[in-house]
């Protein structure tokens, strides 16, 4: 590994003014990694965590909630206004890494963090590292993206991404010196628009706060994720769910997909046909097997595809219960 400086930021506009050889820190356990496998290797390495006022989580009624992106993922977890009214976000934490990681690992660098391709982290001069091969395309891609790829196949790695997406939540950025709100939906990019970063995030740029509104009288949320291991993993596949219905019919409601795109996955067509829809579970089945209609699976993971449909066939019979 190769030696770095390592400053607390003095404040955002200076953490912000960062030169192209300094890397942001937050908790570090998704950077730290990257430079120890020198995947990085920066002069200086700043640290977020000083900027106290990034870890605030509060509640406004009728607003929602406001998370600093400094909040650690236990912080989230463990705020009642959080437990009481974003159940959903509380049951996403628990379903991330261990708890050590989550003692230490910050929201905003949760939905920052980089991809867990097995090449990209190898020593593959892949695509993402600025190299001309995606080495899953004819390797080992079990566990790549079924949807939105090309001409990179990762998968998103952030459950909260997920949740955060089915909430419609908007992050707040710092950025020349200015604030700017994003919804979280235009945050994340596929490789088609570039295929060496995952957001929309330019050199400088901090993510400051996710603002989720108040999530609608009447839905119910939920998070669901398959795991290889039962301990701790990466989600294979993952869905968040919002759903309001009036008993017999669907009123509305927002699915989001992980595990299967290089981000977050909104299916629209599926989405589109949740307005209306009855709440038999023949029908309930059926939309679910119209989920990823669209897909293009890889040599190894059309499992995928399978997976979600079942995983959201149970959302929709559990959340459409009274
Ligand atoms: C073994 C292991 C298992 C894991 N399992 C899961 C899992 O199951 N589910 C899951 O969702 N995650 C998982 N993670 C990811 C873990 O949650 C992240 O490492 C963590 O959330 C990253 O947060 P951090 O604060 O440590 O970010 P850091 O490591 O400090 O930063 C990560 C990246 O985000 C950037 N960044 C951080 N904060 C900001 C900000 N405010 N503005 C702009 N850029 C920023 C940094 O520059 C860096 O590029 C796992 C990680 C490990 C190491
Ligand atoms: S999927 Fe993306 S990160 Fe993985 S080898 Fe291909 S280009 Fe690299």
């Amino acid at each position: 590994m190769k030696n770095f400086k390592y400053i607390p930021a003095e404040s955002l506009e200076k953490a912000s003014q960062k030169k192209d050889d300094s890397v942001l820190m937050a908790g570090g356990t998704d950077l730290l990694g990257m430079i120890k496998d020198d995947l990085l290797t920066p002069e200086t390495v700043i640290n977020l965590k000083s900027l106290k006022e990034l870890k605030n989580i509060r509640y406004n009624a009728g607003k929602g909630l406001e998370i600093g992106a400094l909040a650690t993922i236990t912080e989230l977890a463990e705020n009642s206004d959080v437990q009481k009214r974003f159940p959903v976000l509380v049951q996403t934490c628990k379903e991330i890494a261990s708890p050590q990681l989550r003692n230490v690992g910050t929201v905003g660098g949760n939905l920052c963090q980089r991809p867990r391709c097995w090449y990209y982290r190898g020593e593959f001069n892949c695509l993402r590292k600025g190299g001309d091969t995606c080495f899953a395309v004819d390797g080992e891609n079990k566990f790549h993206c079924v949807v939105g790829g090309g001409p990179c196949y990762i998968v998103h790695p952030s459950d909260l991404a997920v949740s955060l997406l089915a909430l419609d939540a908007s992050l707040e950025i710092f950025s020349n010196g200015k604030l700017k709100t994003v919804p979280i939906d235009d945050f994340f990019i596929l490789p088609e628009q570039n295929e060496t970063k995952e957001n929309i995030l330019e050199p400088g740029e901090i993510v400051t706060k996710i603002i989720v509104p108040e999530i609608p009288a009447g839905s119910k949320c939920a998070f669901i994720k398959f795991k290889e291991r039962a301990s701790w993993d990466f989600a294979v596949v993952s869905l968040g769910i919002l759903l309001n219905t009036n008993g017999s019919t669907i009123k509305n409601g927002r699915i989001v997909f992980g595990g299967v795109a290089p981000r977050p996955w909104i299916d629209t067509a599926l989405n589109t046909k949740l307005t209306g829809a009855a709440t038999d579970e023949k029908n309930l089945k059926s939309l679910a097997d119209s989920a990823l209609l669209e897909a293009e699976p890889m040599s190894k993971n059309d499992y995928k595809i399978i997976l979600v449909r079942n995983l959201l066939k149970q959302a929709l019979i559990d959340l459409s219960k009274n």
